[in-house]
């Protein structure tokens, strides 16, 4: 699997398997199919109220926990200092793992530098080995770096073929973080997976239009986490790396960006102007 090296020297695969919307009874099940497919990047998080049941099938597998890259998300509104470090540990106990290897903040939870601080002392603590944030747009990404001795590793955001980011990855490229995309299949919509465009250029390589979408990502450098709960189509979404896209067909696939987010969420993306800065 290729790796992006993040701004802390850590290694992350570039593509992972993403578990929101799957069902706690079905999570096992399927993170067992994924890492029985080759996936070893996983993304959970607080909210999704699987994280048990993901590391319950890491231990299953019994593939040894440090050949896995292991992500969660904190979630609690406006939390203290000591709040929010006793809700990371809270997903430790949970998980029953000594330690996370990305932890992110959901989205703006409100007193984000007294969370962010709590993360930059878990890493010391060595119950996190990097950190980052989701949803996190130009004013809220800058109110947490102000004060941070630690640089964000991940911004997670809606990336997709629809809403290709361009000045995001420009800014989170100039501040060292790396652009991980969620929603790398825009959830379904915009009938993605027959798009002329995305059909047409995958025919030329033996493609579907599902593996052009994460390819398009992935030849930019933004990690990905696609959601199946199919065996068959988690195999599909990891053969991405047999082919590549000529300038022509990026260029093919970049008319497809309409220049906002499919989701309506969060607020904070919804009020930022690309062309502002
Ligand atoms: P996605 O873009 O991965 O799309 C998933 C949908 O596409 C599912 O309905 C699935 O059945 C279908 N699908 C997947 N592969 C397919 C294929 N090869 N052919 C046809 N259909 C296919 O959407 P997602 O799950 O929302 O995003 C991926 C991951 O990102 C999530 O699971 C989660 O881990 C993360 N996420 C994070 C946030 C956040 O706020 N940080 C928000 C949403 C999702």
């Amino acid at each position: 699997m290729e790796t992006i090296t993040l701004n802390n020297g850590i290694k992350m695969p570039v593509l992972g398997y993403g578990v929101y919307m799957v069902d706690p009874s079905v999570t096992e099940r399927c993170v067992l199919d994924a890492i029985s497919v080759g996936y070893r990047s996983l993304d959970t998080a607080q909210y999704y109220e699987n994280e048990a049941m993901v590391a319950s099938a890491v231990r299953k597998s019994g593939i040894p926990r440090d050949e896995f890259f292991i992500t969660s998300k904190l979630c609690l509104s406006r939390p203290t200092y000591e709040q929010a470090k006793e809700n990371v540990k809270g997903s430790l106990r949970r998980m029953k793992m000594d330690y996370l290897d990305l932890m992110l903040i959901h989205w703006p939870m409100g007193n984000d530098s007294g969370i962010w601080r709590a993360f930059e002392d878990l890493v010391k603590e060595g119950y996190l080995r990097s950190i980052g944030v989701s949803n996190f747009y130009p004013k809220t990404y800058a109110d947490l770096v102000k004060n941070a001795s630690v640089i964000p590793a991940v911004n997670q955001i809606e990336t997709h073929v629809f809403y290709q980011q361009r000045p995001m990855i420009q800014l989170m490229a100039e501040q060292g973080t790396a652009v991980e995309s969620w929603g790398p299949l825009a959830e379904g919509m915009n009938g993605i997976f027959s798009h002329p465009v995305l059909t047409e250029v995958g025919a030329a390589h033996g493609k579907t239009a599902a593996q052009v979408a994460l390819r398009f990502l992935i030849q930019q450098g933004i990690i990905v986490i696609p959601k199946s709960v199919h065996k068959e189509r988690m195999i599909q979404n990891m053969d991405v790396f047999d082919f590549s896209l000529t300038e022509n067909e990026m260029a093919a696939v970049r008319t497809l960006d309409t220049g906002h987010n499919l989701e309506g969420w969060p607020a904070d993306a919804l009020k930022y102007n690309p062309n502002e800065w």
